[in-house]
């Protein structure tokens, strides 16, 4: 896991989109969004509300499945 370049306060966890095969990579305090083969760095990024409005769904965190642990919230 990496540590959020974005906030410095929180692990940016892999997770699935649940429904979905989108794999995305998202901060646990601050919800940026990198997107599968993106690194997770200040070059390029997103955010959970349009990334997951851009795919029908609601920004929640119970729509993503966490592929690693440490994922609590
Ligand atoms: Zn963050």
């Amino acid at each position: 896991m990496d540590w959020c370049p974005r906030c410095d306060q929180g692990w940016v966890v892999r997770c699935r989109v649940r429904e979905q095969v989108d794999v995305i990579e998202v901060c646990e305090e601050c919800d940026t969004v990198w997107l599968e083969g993106q690194s997770v760095s200040m070059d390029a990024y997103t955010d959970l509300d349009p990334y997951m409005s851009g795919i029908g769904k609601e920004p929640l965190w119970s729509n993503l499945e966490p592929l690693e642990r440490g994922a609590q919230r």
